[in-house]
């Protein structure tokens, strides 16, 4: 089973070039897959990974704009239509001048098996744009969405493909790009998640990625049990998950002492507390400043620049028992992985996706510390989407302890299948294995069931 995995990343090498980052998790997948492919071989005859692998659909356009001095700007703009098998297309919209084709299809791709793990039924999209929101006045920032939806809105609909926030994009971008889209199409439909309260979001979505992060950790830590509460976390990132992150470990009782943004860290020995967080949220969502200035404002942190010249983040140094990588995807390396290690964390739960690079899975894996990765551990954002879904097409809104509620069941139910199915395939107490195949099995099966489509 081996040469057939290998064969198929041979050819997922060659037919995408230049795409290392969808490579990774093709990779990561396809291991996970081997003892699967082995007991169905139902599965290899219909090609069920070789289709899997390749996205239904991929659009890429143009995006033309002009900003405040009156001078054109051009974006491109990418929206990729995984899988459909078991529910309209579904994933979010990153915009960060990082983004390409190999890294939003490795989104797109993590987000079939993620959402397949949702118990909801949502297929896997992703998409965004090279535009750097950072520095852009509101006009601009709207000009921007008002022209990357005029095109997005050929593609999407509230049952056939329907996007949601990611990196750069956040409750400001999504009403631009729903305003747009009820322009050109005259509909009001829940075409986009993360919508606001007043036209047809839901409570708690902002919060449920960093929330629901939270909840899979404690999931995990039950199975030795032990609790958060006055457990030292390591957090990266200082937006939208890393915030919520920090919010609910400090509902839980654990202690918060980092956070990041692309420039630099802080380490806050004292704890980064509730009042601390919310002079952040003011930062990051309002006056859209640097994490730098948090270590200006509270003399108990100590802030470190980010020095392209290392080989590890020191930030995932520091003495601590969990981590919550909340920035980015690889933004822990084999070094930090190490360090982790060695500084006595043994709960990592994943808020970014793909935040560590295969290397440091393997040295989490063999370590046998309670390792959540992304697909699993940062669902209960989807999820909520999901649940934004619903209430839609109900037209009808749920309150905040209903919705918070549905996602602590979601996440609890995520993590039972990693184990049950990580147990069931000979692998038990392997997080990756486990979400990785309870993932592919239903959309596989669903695959299975539709034909050769
Ligand atoms: P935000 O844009 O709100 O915040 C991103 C944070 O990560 C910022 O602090 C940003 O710093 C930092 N960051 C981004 N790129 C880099 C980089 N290349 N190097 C270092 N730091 C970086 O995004 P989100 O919080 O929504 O997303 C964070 C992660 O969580 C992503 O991996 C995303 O895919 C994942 N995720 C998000 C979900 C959601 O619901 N929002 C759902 C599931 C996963 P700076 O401001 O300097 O760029």
């Amino acid at each position: 089973m081996r040469d057939h995995v290998s064969a198929v990343m041979s050819e997922v090498m060659a037919k995408n070039p230049a795409e290392p980052e969808f490579h990774q998790a093709v990779q990561e997948v396809a291991e996970s897959l081997t003892s699967v492919l082995e007991r169905h071989p139902e599965y290899r005859h219909a090609k069920i990974l070789e289709r899997i692998i390749e996205p239904e659909r991929v659009v890429m356009f143009r995006v033309p704009w002009v900003d405040d001095r009156g001078v054109v700007q051009v974006n491109r703009g990418f929206r990729i239509e995984m899988n459909s098998a078991i529910g309209p297309y579904k994933g979010g919209l990153r915009f960060h001048p990082s983004v390409n084709l190999g890294i939003l299809k490795f989104l797109a791709f993590e987000q079939v098996f993620k959402n397949s793990l949702t118990t909801l039924p949502m297929g896997g999209g992703k998409g965004g744009s090279d535009f750097n929101p950072k520095g852009k006045s509101d006009h601009e920032v709207m000009r921007f969405c008002q022209s990357f939806m005029t095109e997005l809105s050929r593609h999407i609909g509230a049952n056939t493909d329907v996007p949601a926030g990611d990196i750069g994009v956040g409750g400001r971008e999504i009403g631009y790009l729903f305003g747009q889209y009820k322009r050109l199409r005259n509909e009001f439909t829940g075409v986009l998640t993360g919508k606001g309260i007043n036209w047809g979001g839901s409570l708690i979505r902002p919060e449920a990625t960093g929330y629901g992060c939270v909840y899979f950790a404690s999931e995990m830590l039950a199975t030795r049990n032990e609790t958060l509460e006055g457990k030292t976390c390591l957090v990266s990132g200082s937006g939208n998950v890393a915030q919520y992150t920090v919010e609910k470990l400090l509902q839980l009782g654990a202690k918060p002492v980092t956070l990041s943004d692309s420039a630099g860290y802080i380490y806050d020995e004292a704890g980064i507390d509730r009042d601390k967080l919310a002079w952040v949220m003011d930062l990051k969502n309002e006056r859209r400043g640097r994490i730098e200035e948090y270590a200006m404002q509270f003399k108990t942190a100590v802030y470190t620049a980010t020095d392209p010249k290392l080989d590890h983040n020191p930030l995932w140094a520091h003495r601590a028992q969990c981590a919550f990588p909340s920035a980015t995807q690889n933004e822990i390396g084999a070094k930090d992985a190490a360090n982790l290690l060695r500084s006595g964390v043994y709960v990592i739960a994943e808020g970014a996706n793909m935040p560590t690079h295969n290397d440091g899975v393997l040295q989490f894996v063999d370590a046998k510390v309670l390792y959540g990765p992304g697909k699993a551990a940062n669902a209960g954002g989807v999820a909520t989407s999901g649940l934004e879904m619903a209430q839609n097409s109900m037209r009808f809104s749920w309150t905040r302890e209903e919705v918070d509620d549905r996602l602590r069941i979601i996440m609890r139910s995520i993590h039972k299948a990693c184990v049950a199915t990580a147990d069931r395939f000979g692998s038990p107490g392997n997080y990756v294995n486990g979400a990785n195949i309870a993932g592919f099995l239903k959309v596989a099966d669903s695959m299975m069931d539709q034909g050769v489509v």
